[in-house]
């Protein structure tokens, strides 16, 4: 049996919406969450077209390595196209010099960056934009059983969690960590750090601010890790990916007090 979450289909509707409004209430972060909203357009492509040509992920090989295919790779080209048009410079200039390639070193990029630590940020980002639809869908279809499982990397894919959720239970929340690929979710401790497996309370520091009541960096003074968690329990309209993202400042203020994220968001923050 699932844990009965990692069964809820993506909703990117959901995820547009959601960039559009905390881009609204956040000026500072409306110019990342107005490129994230037309990425995640671009993602939902992908997921759909995945999702009209029936395909299935082959349970025998790890999800990472079945990642480009037509679906995804024929779409590289409007991504380069998307990117050049709307995205920040550094990344317009990529696109335009990924433009040149042939697919055949398209293809290449994104062989090379669907492994974990895959090459440079910049490609790294077109290839997570191209390939993270493509890992939702299979790990949606695939229904991996992972009822119980409580480890610190994704039950379906291996790879590292990039946010942490309070979801309610009872009279408090219950913590979950969702997959930097594949976005699938799955149960883990409140009080252990997901990089090192410290568990000693005094620790594992939380900091928050003012601006963002329900975002919270969840630190360790062991390995200087951190992650950001979104509190569903205080605020229901949150979309956790999203909500990470809007948060932008509380990376600077993270990085700014010698902590490193255990792994970058699909904006590279
Ligand atoms: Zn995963
Ligand atoms: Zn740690």
């Amino acid at each position: 049996m699932n844990n009965g979450r990692d069964m809820t289909r993506p909703d990117w509707e959901k995820r547009i919406r959601r960039a559009r409004e905390l881009a609204a209430q956040y000026p500072a972060a409306a110019e990342v969450l107005g490129f994230y909203g037309e990425i995640a357009a671009f993602q939902r492509e992908i997921f759909v077209a995945a999702a009209a040509e029936n395909l299935h992920a082959d349970p025998m090989r790890p999800l990472g390595e079945q990642l480009v295919r037509p679906a995804a790779l024929g779409r590289f080209p409007a991504l380069v196209e998307l990117v050049e048009k709307k995205g920040p410079a550094g990344l317009a200039q990529a696109a335009r010099e990924l433009r040149q390639e042939t697919p055949d070193e398209w293809r290449a990029l994104l062989i090379k960056n669907s492994q974990p630590n895959g090459s440079d940020l910049t490609h790294r980002f077109f290839a997570r934009a191209c390939l993270q639809p493509m890992a939702e869908y299979l790990a949606f279809d695939s229904k991996v059983q992972f009822s119980g499982y409580s480890g610190p990397l994704c039950p379906v894919c291996g790879d590292k969690p990039q946010l942490s959720v309070l979801r309610p239970e009872g009279d408090g929340g219950k913590r979950s960590l969702v997959c930097s690929c594949c976005a699938t979710e799955w149960d883990f401790r409140r009080i252990l750090c997901p990089n090192c497996a410290e568990e000693d309370h005094g620790k594992l520091p939380r900091f928050s601010a003012e601006d963002f009541p329900h975002v919270r960096v969840e630190a360790c003074e062991t390995c200087k890790r951190y992650l950001k968690s979104v509190d569903l329990t205080t605020n229901g309209l949150a979309v956790p990916v999203v909500d990470e993202i809007a948060a932008a400042p509380l990376d600077l203020w993270a990085a700014e007090h010698g902590y490193q994220k255990i792994e970058l968001n699909l904006m590279g923050l």
